[in-house]
């Protein structure tokens, strides 16, 4: 077994979708980025590229690339998790903490799971999300931006 973890973070700003695991969550302000922002599904990448060991999401999707422009992340998630598939590892379970003031993420929360679930093949319980806040400290306590934390482990397939 092998376990990876991943961070990613991203600014709010208005005039865009706040999208996490695949879904649109009702929301004045949404995340910054060159894809979809899907702070949930960079995290979860990472996660399981580092426990593959094959590098980082930066390395395989780099914002320099016109390709991934407003990329669904669900499928730069499904694209890793094919990488990781060819080094002889799937990914059996993940576990995400998602770190923002508002807008409460609670409803959201099974379609949340179930994105990421479905993207890597597993069932709703592969995957567990909890939002926490920042009780109101640094920049997302001060709604500037979403953090993600996920770890993520891996069998040999
Ligand atoms: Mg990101």
């Amino acid at each position: 077994m092998r376990v990876g973890i991943g961070y990613d973070s991203h600014r709010l700003v208005s005039g865009r979708p706040l999208i996490l695991g695949g879904e649109h969550i009702p929301s004045d302000r949404g995340l910054e980025g060159h894809s979809d922002a899907d702070a949930a599904a960079h995290a979860l990448t990472d996660a399981i590229l580092g426990a593959a060991g094959i590098g980082n999401i930066g390395e395989l999707f780099p914002d320099t690339d016109a390709t991934w422009k407003d990329a669904d992340s669900l499928a730069l998630l499904r694209a890793a998790h094919e990488r990781v598939k060819q080094q002889g590892y799937r990914a059996v379970q993940a576990d995400l903490t998602i770190i923002l003031e508002r807008p409460k993420l609670g409803p959201a929360l099974p379609a949340i799971r179930r994105g990421l679930a479905e993207a890597l093949g597993l069932p709703p319980d592969g995957i567990c999300v909890k939002p926490k806040t920042n009780e109101g400290m640094g920049f997302i306590g001060r709604g500037e931006g979403i953090a993600v934390l996920a770890v993520a482990t891996l069998e040999p397939c």
